[in-house]
């Protein structure tokens, strides 16, 4: 596998396992954030409702209380039959009426059970008194039961079937100086508008219901679970909170905090909070005790309304994409400073071990990988410096070894491989041009004998001394050379059959009178050949070691030449 597929590979892995553990902790997060959030918000949201509810009934609660203390009403509790004591309470009765925001009251004594009452439209005006309670008629029992129960304060939904009217009822017991109960007064609110103003808030996924101490729904949005008359109904009959809720574990967590808050009653403003599934979603539920009404207040606040997780998508949008562009930068970046760099050296490299030291425009990031590359570029550099200057040495030493095949080592002539080259160099030119050369073919006279009476090596003195005067005697554009034992052939170009027999008798006396003064005197016989185009390499020998015959036949230390056109070889 490439290294570029490689760090994609691995880019593309750490992409999707960086995806994975950010979705779950985004998960984890989010919902932990939202729990937490909610919680508070159910807190605040139960405050705020709480503080709703009481600001609307604490005034009322307040009159209604005031109306229980007043002493003309008790005093005319007392003695309800004084028609003076009942018109100063008619009158304070209708001065408390314009006070209540309901513009209602009642009053019912307990003596004589009868029941005054006068609603906003004065309906009632001088007949206030509108019938006797009967302890005997369910509708009436609340009245009995409050008493019986001796609970000062009371507050009570209610339809009244005689009155026709279903309020929220604030019942107060009024009591004597001896601080026995003589009847109870209060007010009723209109549920709808108090519905209306309180729980029916119309905010999106915040509800709110309030229920009494034994958890029966007093305050709700959805009338039919209204428990109204929650006092004088037995156990088990009334419409409680935990109606609300499908799962039985709900059903017991809302009980529970009920429980809990009855238990930490004395804790102003403490709130419980929950999750719970109301109508198959899911809601955090917020409850608090109001000790001034005996209620609990209960929000349910829908999170997935309120907040919605697609409002975090963006957020999760955001992140991918960021993670996304980190991992193309970083391909990049390992792309220009790694991956790039290494495949050019890899080029690199291959050309130099097929030996092409002509590196390409390589890449040099400022790393290690940089480095290395800087590296193979001075190394790659030094090894063609190298190699040219080996390359130069052995093209020399051919050279010399080529040369030193073509040369007699003893005089340092032309050997008879070299003698050849140049011959077909001169047959080849000769044939181009037309014009001739040309040959002598040269042999020293009884050079055996003066081997053999002088030794081997004094012969090879007179070679070598032979040698130096026949380059001496040629031009410097001849070629002399040793063709083997006492033989020397002399190549003459250019030349005329005149120059030849004068360079061959030249060369002639120079050996005889040169060696003369060296003690050992020598002589030698030459045939010489003037060859024409056309002539090849034995036809041009083997005329001139004829010329060389006849001269040694004619009693050497003569020079004989042969032509062509004359194969009489003719004495010179
Ligand atoms: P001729 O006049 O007929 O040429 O008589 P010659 O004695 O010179 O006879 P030939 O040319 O046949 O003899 C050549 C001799 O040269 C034979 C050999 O001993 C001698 N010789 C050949 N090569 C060398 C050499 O390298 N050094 C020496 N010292 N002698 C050599
Ligand atoms: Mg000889």
């Amino acid at each position: 596998m490439s290294l570029k597929t490689r760090f994609l590979s691995l880019a593309a892995g750490l992409f999707i396992i960086a995806a994975c553990a950010s979705w779950l902790a985004y998960r984890e997060l989010s919902a932990d954030l939202i729990e937490r959030w909610g919680r508070q918000v159910a807190e605040i949201q139960v405050r705020y409702d709480s503080a709703r509810l009481l600001q609307s009934l604490e005034r009322e609660i307040g009159l209604a209380r005031q109306m229980a203390d007043s002493t003309t009403l008790i005093n005319w509790a007392a003695d309800p039959s004084n028609q003076a004591l009942e018109a100063n309470a008619l009158r304070e009765m209708e001065s408390f009426r314009s006070n209540f925001r309901d513009n209602s009251y009642f009053v019912a004594l307990k003596e004589s059970g009868r029941y005054y009452y006068n609603n906003e439209q004065n309906e009632f005006a001088g007949k206030q008194f509108r019938y006797v309670l009967s302890s005997e008629k369910p509708d009436d029992a609340w009245f009995y039961q409050l008493i019986e129960e001796d609970r000062d304060f009371h507050l009570n939904v209610n339809p009244d079937t005689e009155l026709g009217v279903t309020k929220l009822w604030i019942d107060v017991l009024m009591r004597d100086t001896e601080k026995q109960i003589v009847g109870m007064v209060g007010t009723g609110l209109n549920l709808d508008s108090f519905l209306q103003d309180i729980v029916d808030i119309n905010q999106d996924g915040i509800t709110t219901l309030f229920v009494d101490y034994g958890g029966a729904i007093q305050l709700y949005r959805d009338r039919n679970y209204i428990d109204f008359a929650t006092l004088i109904k037995p156990e088990g009959q009334k419409n409680t909170v935990d109606l609300l809720f499908d799962a039985p574990e709900d059903k017991q967590k809302i009980l529970g905090m009920l429980q809990l808050l009855k238990k930490n009653s004395g804790e102003a403003g403490h709130v419980e909070s929950g999750f719970v599934t109301v109508d198959g979603r899911e809601h955090l539920a917020g409850v608090a005790f109001l000790p001034a009404i005996g209620w609990f207040e209960i929000t349910l606040l829908d999170l997935n309304t309120l907040l919605p997780k697609s409002y975090l998508w963006p957020l999760v949008a955001v992140f991918i994409a960021s993670l996304l562009i980190t991992l193309v930068v970083f391909h990049l970046i390992i792309q220009s400073r790694i991956v790039k760099p290494i495949m050019g050296l890899e080029e690199a490299v291959e050309r130099v071990r097929s030996g092409s030291f002509t590196l390409p425009r390589l890449d040099k990031p400022d790393n290690e990988i940089g480095r290395l590359v800087d590296h193979f570029e001075k190394m790659t550099d030094s090894l063609r410096d190298s190699t040219r200057e080996l390359e130069h040495k052995v093209a020399l030493r051919t050279d010399e070894l080529s040369r030193l095949a073509r040369i007699d080592p003893l005089t340092g002539l032309k050997n008879r491989r070299g003698l050849d080259e140049v011959l077909e160099g001169e047959i080849q030119r000769a044939g181009r041009q037309g014009s001739g050369f040309g040959v002598l073919w040269l042999d020293i006279d009884h050079f055996k004998s003066i081997n053999d009476q002088l030794g081997h090596q004094a012969g090879d003195e007179i070679l070598c001394r032979v040698a130096l005067w026949l380059k001496a005697g040629v031009r410097p554009y001849d070629h002399p050379g040793r063709w083997g034992g006492d033989e020397f052939v002399i190549l003459l170009s250019p030349c005329d059959l005149a120059t030849l027999e004068r360079i061959a008798k030249r060369i002639r006396e120079t050996v005889e009178q040169e060696s003369r003064k060296t003690g050992t005197p020598v002589t030698v016989s030459i045939g010489g050949y003037f060859s024409n185009p056309g002539d090849n390499v034995d036809t041009i020998l083997r005329h001139a070691d004829k010329a060389l015959y006849q001269a040694k036949n004619q009693g050497r230390n003569r020079v004989c030449i042969n032509t062509p056109e004359n194969t009489e070889v003719n004495p010179a």
